[in-house]
């Protein structure tokens, strides 16, 4: 494929290195302090699932009331229902010359438990140079340098050419469909989409920064994600005593049916998005790899180079919609013949392709109408944001006046974020951040979560310019 003006040269990545060696702009002093102020008051709201996200919410409004902010352009809506899931619109005014964008933020974190954290996750510390707490990457980090930024260009008088909104939302980690829960993108795409509705969506939950062996290696651009489908098995007899077995033993039946799953591979299925990932990845590895994603940049693979990137975990799931065997249940007893076994069988779905089609194959390739396969979780289908360059272009040239030459590559995410409800309503969604995490120390959702003090400061930089960016582009 072509890449385009936001995909660096090889020769430029070459040069990279060295370039990384001067120390990338930071945020001024007093941004800095007020960034770590609002990330402070966030991790110590807490917004697990227990406690909801409306006082984290009000707090957001309060700041931009103090700002100046006209009241009506600041929103905290709760679904009536359920007064905790509070989420918080803002409308920064812009001249109206072009539409609206929409910046989308989580308030909520995942649980976090004091006796398994080295310090108090609900207290932001510092330690050794950087800053700990539940959500400090998973989003509150992003969360405070987004309304940071807002309010350092409202400071500067700052005129954008076009309305920009920023939601900050209830619920994401839920999923959605729980009971008590209420998706806040998802609520207010319902009941109130012309407070949000926007030409494009950045959401800096997705895409982001990876470091390797403390090397900053590239920066993904989230513009898709494999949709989350999941399908139940079940196979019945009338069995029996154990003592006198048949050949209808339904563990037996259900157990050739996953075998067969297991050795199935779907079809080669490479989007736009992924060609350009490969495109770019190839430029960061050598020898035959490097000379495997340049054929997976055309989209056609040689039997080979294919077979050796389905080898790898990392790169098969790149390729293709996977299904996998997740639990299994069945048999009533040590000496009983099995009367019933059920199975779920996890599906991740490559954009584009239909549930239906992904259930016919697993019919097909299984081939035995004893198992009844039924849909246990439907599929949110959330279409590929195109690589538009009025992103892609405003994303390369504030990376390279941070981190000069980083390569920028386009990425479809195996996970779901509120994107997929943008999406799904028809705004292109980019997951866009400047936050640097490393590819073996990933900690959103897990234990002693945190963003290095000299990361957070260069997040704040980054958001800032590229949100003042993308209000001065038609
Ligand atoms: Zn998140």
């Amino acid at each position: 494929m072509k890449s385009g003006p936001w995909l660096a040269s090889a020769a430029a990545i070459a040069l990279a290195g060295a370039a990384f060696a001067q120390t990338p702009p930071v945020a001024p002093p007093k941004d800095q302090a007020l960034g770590r102020e609002i990330l402070k008051q966030l991790v110590e709201t807490d917004t697990t699932h227990a406690h909801g996200s409306t006082a984290a919410a009000q707090e957001i409004a309060q700041r931009a009331l103090a700002a100046g902010f006209a009241p009506e352009d600041v929103k905290v809506i709760a679904p009536p229902q359920y007064p905790a899931r509070g989420n918080v619109i803002i409308r920064y005014r812009g001249t109206g010359d072009a539409k609206p964008i929409l910046y989308l933020c989580h308030l909520d974190v995942v649980e976090a438990r004091k006796e398994d954290w080295t310090y108090d996750p609900f207290k932001l510390t510092e330690a050794d140079g950087w800053l700990y707490g539940r959500g400090t990457i998973d989003m509150k980090g992003q969360d405070a340098a987004v309304l940071e930024s807002l309010l350092r260009l409202k400071a500067e008088g700052f005129k954008p050419n076009r309305d920009i909104i920023f939601a900050f939302t209830a619920d994401e980690e839920a999923g959605g469909s729980l009971p008590g829960y209420s998706e806040g993108i998802d609520y207010l795409l319902k009941n109130d989409r012309p407070l949000i509705d926007a030409e494009l969506v950045i959401n800096p939950d997705a895409g982001g920064g990876e470091i390797k062996n403390g090397r900053k290696l590239d920066m993904l651009v989230q513009t898709s994600e494999k949709m989350f489908l999941t399908f139940q098995l079940e196979t019945r007899d009338r069995g029996g005593h154990s003592s006198m077995p048949t050949p209808a033993n339904p563990i037996y039946r259900m157990s050739r049916a996953l075998a067969k799953l297991g050795d199935y591979q779907f079809p080669l299925n490479l989007t736009t998005t992924m060609k350009a990932y490969f495109a770019g990845r190839a430029l960061l590895e050598s020898g035959q790899v490097a000379a495997d994603m340049r054929e997976a940049s055309t989209g056609i693979l040689s039997p080979g180079a294919l077979q050796r990137l389905s080898n790898q975990v990392e790169t098969n799931v790149d390729l293709r919609t996977t299904c996998v065997a997740t639990t299994i249940d069945g048999g009533q007893g040590e000496s009983a013949l099995p009367e019933r076994v059920k199975a779920l069988v996890q599906c991740r779905v490559i954009p584009g392709e239909s549930p239906a089609d992904i259930q016919r194959q697993i019919v097909k390739v299984i081939g035995d109408p004893a198992i009844q396969i039924s849909v246990y979780t439907n599929a949110k289908v959330s279409p590929e944001s195109p690589l538009t360059p009025k992103v892609m272009d405003a994303v390369r040239g504030v990376s390279d006046g941070m981190w000069p030459k980083l390569p920028i590559l386009p990425n479809m995410s195996a996970g779901a974020s509120d994107s997929a409800y943008t999406r799904m309503a028809g705004m292109p969604s980019y997951g866009v951040d400047g936050i640097f995490t490393d590819v073996d120390d990933d900690r959103a959702h897990g234990r002693d979560e945190r963003v290095s003090i000299e990361g957070f400061n260069e997040e704040l930089e980054f958001t800032y310019r590229l949100m003042k960016r993308l209000g001065e582009e038609s």
